[in-house]
């Protein structure tokens, strides 16, 4: 994958920091924020910290990472079904996902923004 034609908003604003983000989990190698632009009155994103494309190209070595990724996906989940008594876990492949950065969309309630597509 060509990095210099793709946006990763995880790289580039929210773990560099040039994004201000709204921190829900954080661990040394994950961390989950409500989304800048949310799509549902609930709408957090989990990620790793470490660079992974995507679901795709997910790797053995990866394993660790992904098992803590998993994680704070189940901890953020849990807590909005505790608060929301629902919830939904997303991920985006190909023209779906429109950060080329491994993410979880953990969201509830009503959607309240169009998809751009
Ligand atoms: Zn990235």
């Amino acid at each position: 994958m060509n990095r210099e034609t793709t946006e990763d908003f995880y790289c580039d604003f929210a773990l560099s920091g040039k994004a201000e983000i709204d921190r829900v989990l954080e661990t040394d190698t994950v961390l989950a924020f409500h989304h800048t632009r949310p799509f549902w009155e609930t709408h957090i994103v989990v990620v790793p910290k470490r660079h992974i494309d995507s679901l795709l190209t997910i790797i053995p070595d990866d394993e660790k990472l992904l098992v803590e990724l998993i994680e704070a996906v189940n901890t953020v989940a849990g807590k909005v079904v505790a608060e929301r008594g629902a919830a939904r876990v997303i991920t985006n492949l190909g023209r779906y996902q429109d950060s080329k950065h491994l993410h979880f969309h953990v969201c509830s309630g009503e959607k309240i923004r169009p998809d751009d597509r």
